[in-house]
């Protein structure tokens, strides 16, 4: 039924865009797809077929493709972020009616989906700035959707993007998430977290291998009893299927010990970091994984500094602090990531929140954990946990300080200074964890030093303090009296 019109249309046939097109189409929605290199139109033409006849209809031009679809029109766009997308919006828009829709599915910032909002608004188009989560898998088979922007768009595909989700018992893994550029903001913040989440379980395979010698076999069904209890997640679930591997390039041993270490980043967990120093909102664990994703990239320069420290005496992990009890070991490193990566969900969620204040986005801090649940790279059996602490308590300062967690956290402090001193014994680098730790340490504590900083603020450039006694501000001369 070629003449028929389309419920949707999808421009960008990467892997994102074909996988979520076929998803779309194999939800009942008829969709016409287009990219600007039109083989991929074949291709995902193809697949369709292939994957089961589904209603999905190729074509070859932008105004071809706008006018195959019915009005309102909603058209998703998924190409590479920037200007690509701006390039893509124009040669489409012209061919778009006002009431028709834009729906940005990239890792876009958030500041470009609010220009493009209101360029769209004055020709009476709507927009929706849509993160999508789940890598190809999740766009194929069920992603998390996460559009923000124009409600009335949201209402016109709701019950497509509602079908094509992730589905959890809870309902399927998308929500409004509100206006403006706030989806694309929330994405981010998702990505910044997974940072967070993949840094936590890399130091705890160092600590496991390095200071308890456990072998890649271990590893693999530690990862995978882990995955039966509290940390059941998707992340640790790869973890355990890497670990399996074997290097078929050599012939012996397994991949993951061939891979180089230097991690790759595209941008979403620096621009976290960043916006968490514009917000004044504290993100110690997201920011070391983001520095540690740095030095990584030092290949060449850790290697000299090795050999530097090497010929100082100093072997790359000193392993004289006494034999490890290697299944006590195991647990505590159960815990402290555990305990890890709540502090870790609890800055990016006070990251949300402060962003939301500020643009009055009105964020739903537990619904965004319960669409976290199925289909994104962070989905895990915790977030429901969190979902539950917002819902008694929407005002929560900190998830630290949920009953739940606050006890969670207070059962597993011996276990995680245990694993984080060991490791700063045995000189084996566990940034995220400290932080982790360090958050903690510093959240919990009624008095800091901050007031030693204060009198140095006051007396070198008389900035005044407050006291702990009396209202007003101060200011000493504190060379005088000294
Ligand atoms: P991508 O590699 O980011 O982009 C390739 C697509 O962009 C192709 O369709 C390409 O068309 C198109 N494109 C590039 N420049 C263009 C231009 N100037 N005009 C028109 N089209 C242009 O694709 P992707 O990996 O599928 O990702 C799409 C978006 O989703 C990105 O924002 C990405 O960050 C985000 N995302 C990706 C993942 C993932 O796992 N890959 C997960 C979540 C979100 P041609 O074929 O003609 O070159």
């Amino acid at each position: 039924t070629a003449d028929a019109l389309s419920r949707i249309g999808l421009a960008g046939l990467a892997v994102m865009g074909q996988n979520l097109a076929l998803n779309i189409a194999e939800k009942g929605f008829p969709i016409s797809v287009y990219n600007r290199t039109t083989s991929k139109v074949d291709e995902t033409v193809d697949r369709a077929d292939r994957e089961g006849h589904l209603p999905l209809f190729g074509q070859y031009n932008p105004k071809d493709f706008v006018l195959s679809i019915q009005r309102p029109r909603s058209v998703i766009i998924l190409v590479k972020a920037g200007a690509p997308v701006d390039q893509t919006i124009a040669g489409l828009s012209q061919y778009m009616e006002p009431g028709d829709t834009i729906i940005d599915g990239g890792n876009e910032w958030y500041e470009n989906t609010e220009r493009r909002i209101s360029d769209a608004s004055s020709k009476g188009l709507l927009y929706l700035g849509m993160g999508v989560s789940g890598g190809e898998d999740g766009a194929r088979h069920g992603p998390s959707l996460m559009p923000g922007g124009s409600h009335r768009a949201y209402l016109n595909i709701k019950d497509i993007l509602e079908k094509v989700a992730a589905q959890v018992e809870d309902g399927p893994c998308v929500t409004y998430i509100g206006e403006g550029g706030s989806g694309n903001f929330v994405k981010m913040i998702h990505n910044g977290i997974e940072y967070g989440d993949m840094q936590l379980i890399s130091e705890a395979y160092d600590v496991l291998k390095n200071a308890g010698g456990l072998s890649n076999s271990e590893l693999a069904d530690i990862f995978a009893d882990w995955n039966r209890g509290e940390l059941e997640s998707f992340l640790i679930e790869i973890t355990a299927d890497i670990f399996q591997v074997k290097d078929f390039e050599s012939g012996h041993g397994e991949l993951v010990d061939k891979i180089l270490d230097k991690t790759g980043m595209k941008g979403t967990g620096k621009w976290t970091v960043q916006q968490a120093a514009e917000l004044s909102i504290a993100a110690p664990t997201i920011a070391a994984s983001l520095d540690s994703r740095y030095l990584s990239g030092l290949k060449d320069e850790r290697e000299a500094a090795a050999e530097i420290f090497k010929g100082q005496g100093f072997k790359e992990e000193i392993n004289n602090v006494g034999v490890v009890d290697k299944k006590r070991l195991i647990d505590d490193v159960r815990q402290a990531l555990y305990a890890s990566k709540i502090c870790s969900y609890a800055q990016g969620m006070n990251l949300l929140r402060a962003k939301s204040v500020e643009k009055g986005w009105n964020l739903n801090l537990g619904e965004l954990a319960r669409i976290w649940k199925g289909g994104c790279i962070i989905r895990a059996v915790f977030l429901d946990r969190i979902k539950k602490a917002y819902q008694r308590n929407p005002a929560l300062a900190n998830l630290l300080v949920d009953p739940e967690f606050a006890r969670e956290m207070v059962q597993r402090q011996a276990a995680w200074r245990r694993v984080v001193g060991l490791a700063i014994q045995k000189g084996i680098s566990v940034p995220g964890m400290s932080a982790s730790l360090q958050y903690f340490d510093t959240y919990r504590r009624a008095r800091l030093p901050a007031n030693l900083v204060q009198a140095q603020r006051d007396y070198f450039g008389a900035h005044t303090y407050e006291r702990i006694d009396r209202p007003g501000s101060y200011h000493t001369e504190w060379s005088k009296l000294a």
